[in-house]
């Protein structure tokens, strides 16, 4: 069993050496007595959040930090070799919680769906009907609360979640713009996703001016996803009552002191709502709502997806550390094996 491990605690930012692939024995076959799944890997998700259990926290965090030398565990798409647990068979298909591995023993069921869409490809449940379309749409729906006609940003809007936001902003009848940090990506927001406006953030000298040029009248809703600078530039520019939905602030994960935020004080004027929140709540009451009008949209053509696929386990470090780089073009996964 080939498998991913932590080498060790990672400070700044994370390169491939940080991880090793190596290799071990395993048995095939759930333990008796307990209930377990022998899962074989076909995808795994590489997600920005990854960052953060690299790093050894002194209070536990709302995910457990990677343990050097163990396997890292992420999201994945897998089929059922053989199990203890009584609603999976050897030969189901499943997302959930995985290990980076050929074969994986899952005891931990907390994230883990039957797939119900096999002629969909398998690789959407990593992302476009997986924890980052789910994303996108507990962000946009239940925090951003979007009205027809609203102006809407989104940042790192090429990335698997924000590819999306823009989308379901376009559905609404939103105006939707968007920054990314290439012009390819910027040629796809605007050219792919329909977004109406978009900028690259890494040519434009002062983002206040570029935002100001995209929303003349002001945005109603920030889809944030990257923090620093940007969000500093865009408290300028929201209207009154707007909101701004907290998905994360990838430009701080590397940082051991996070950046401050100077213009803060536009909450109060002009009414701000600023709302994080984390997707792992809302699986119980909006996993099978989101699913169901994603499989609709994709089957339809009102949704377009773009993936990055890595080749083989081998690939899956630089995979990962690619994020921070802004190296992937839309989702980034692995691809670990056939069906
Ligand atoms: P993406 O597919 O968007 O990949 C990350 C992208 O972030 C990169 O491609 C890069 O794009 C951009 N980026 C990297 N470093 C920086 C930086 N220093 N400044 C600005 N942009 C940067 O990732 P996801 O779509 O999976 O995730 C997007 C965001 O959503 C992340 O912040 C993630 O943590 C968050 N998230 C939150 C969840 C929640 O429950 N709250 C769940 C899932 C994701 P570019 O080339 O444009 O710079």
């Amino acid at each position: 069993n080939k498998k991913v491990v932590l080498k060790n605690y990672v400070t700044g930012i994370p390169t491939e050496g940080d991880m090793g692939v190596v290799t071990e024995t395993v048995r095939l076959k759930a333990p008796e007595g307990s209930t377990a799944m022998i899962v074989k890997n076909l995808y795994l998700s590489c997600d920005p959040y990854m960052r953060s259990r690299m790093t050894k926290h002194d209070e536990p965090s709302y995910v457990p930090d990677f343990v050097p030398g163990q396997v890292i565990t992420g999201y994945g798409v897998f089929k059922v070799v053989d199990s203890t647990h009584p609603e999976f068979k050897a030969g189901d298909l499943a997302w959930g919680t995985t290990g980076w591995e050929e074969y994986s023993v899952i005891t931990n069921f907390e994230v883990l769906f039957k797939i119900n869409h096999p002629e969909i490809p398998l690789s959407y449940y990593t992302g476009v009907l997986g924890m980052p379309g789910f994303t996108a749409y507990v962000g946009f729906y239940e925090i951003g609360k979007p009205k027809e006609g609203e102006q809407v940003f989104v940042s790192a809007a090429a990335g698997a979640v924000g590819q999306l936001v823009g989308q379901f902003a376009k559905l609404t009848g939103c105006y939707v713009a968007g920054s990314a940090g290439s012009d390819e990506k910027v040629n796809l927001l605007k050219n792919k996703f329909g977004f109406d406006g978009a900028f690259n953030y890494k040519k434009e000298q002062d983002l206040n001016a570029a935002l100001i040029r995209c929303f003349p009248r002001g945005i109603d809703i920030y889809f944030e996803n990257v923090g620093g600078p940007m969000l500093d530039a865009v408290l300028l520019n929201m209207r009154n009552h707007g909101r701004i939905a907290a998905c994360g602030m990838i430009s701080q994960y590397n940082r051991e002191k996070h950046e401050g935020v100077h213009n803060l004080f536009c909450v109060v004027p002009k009414r701000l709502r600023i709302e994080g929140f984390v997707v792992f709540d809302y699986y119980a009451s909006s996993y099978q709502k989101f699913e169901d009008m994603m499989v609709q949209h994709l089957k339809e053509g009102r949704i377009t997806y773009v993936e990055d696929v890595a080749e083989g386990l081998e690939r899956a470090p630089a995979a990962l550390t690619g994020l921070f780089e802004g190296r992937n073009v839309g989702k980034q996964l692995v691809a670990v094996a056939k069906e």
